[in-house]
Parts: C-alpha cells; structure tokens; sequence
C-alpha cells in the first residue's frame, strides 16, 4: 500500500479514536477497515460501567465491515489510539490489537483466503507497525480445526 493511503487509513482511525465512548480508561482507541473495492468503515472502542462488557475499536470495526461488505472482502485493518487529555488523543506509542481482536482478525482472514495487513499507528500517527494478521497471531486457531466446518 502506498504511503498516501496508508496516511488516509490512518486518519481515518484517529478520527474514530476521537469518537471513542472510554469514560473509564480515557484511553481511546480508532480502527479503520478497508475493503478490496477501497470502501472503508470505521470504528471506536466503547466502554460500559460494567467494565467486562467493553467492546475494542476492532471489533466494532469489524462488525461494521460485516455488515457493511461481509468480512471476506477486508484486505486490511488500520488501527490507531492513546490516552485523552485535555480534549486530544495523546502518546507516541504504536497502539497494537489485543490478542482477542487478533482472533477476531484471524477469522476475517480464513474467510478470504488472505493474510490481513494490520497497521497499527500511534495517537499522533507518526509511528507505525505494519504486520500481516498471521505475523500477529502466529499459530492461531481457527475453523480448519473445526471437525465438519
Ligand atoms: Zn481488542
């Protein structure tokens, strides 16, 4: 992927950081999905009061992508995000997808048939990682262990 892209990508998950609901933690989080027909959904990590009930930036990305273009057709996942202060997302920390959302990943990427490209930036997006998902989840499980799936 060109720079000029990825840059777009990574925008657009530091916008969705922006709107993260994370009263709790303050530590938001952005994730921008893109599909092989260049369409792009995006989501935020939102909190609940009953902490274990929180949802990652990821897979609310992920579910978007379900329904916006079906998780087969994702090529890659961009993520972006750090603490909230004073009205702004901070840190130069590249944030990276918790090992649930690396699962949730994985999943994407058996049923396409490709090895998702995940991007992961800091708050600022001046640092960034790229990886693909099985780099990321290295022998991960998945459905082909599945008797009869
Ligand atoms: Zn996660």
């Amino acid at each position: 992927m060109e720079k000029t892209a990825r840059d777009r990508l990574i925008a657009l998950a530091r916008e969705a950081a922006a709107k993260a609901h994370a009263p709790y933690s303050r530590f938001h989080v952005g994730c921008a999905v893109l599909a092989r027909d260049g369409s792009v959904v995006t989501g935020a990590n939102m909190e609940n009061a009953c902490y274990r009930l929180g949802l990652c930036a990821e897979q609310s990305a992920l579910s978007a992508a379900q329904h916006a273009f079906g998780l087969a057709e994702i090529t890659h996942v961009v993520v972006a995000g750090g603490p909230m202060s004073d009205g702004a997302i901070g840190g130069t920390d590249v944030i990276t997808p918790c090992g649930g959302c690396r699962q949730a990943i994985a999943e994407a990427a058996s049923l396409s048939g490709r090895d998702i490209v995940v991007i992961s930036a800091s708050a600022t997006g001046g640092e960034v990682l790229e990886m693909t998902i099985s780099q990321l989840l290295p022998a991960g499980f998945g459905a082909d262990v599945l008797p009869g799936v």
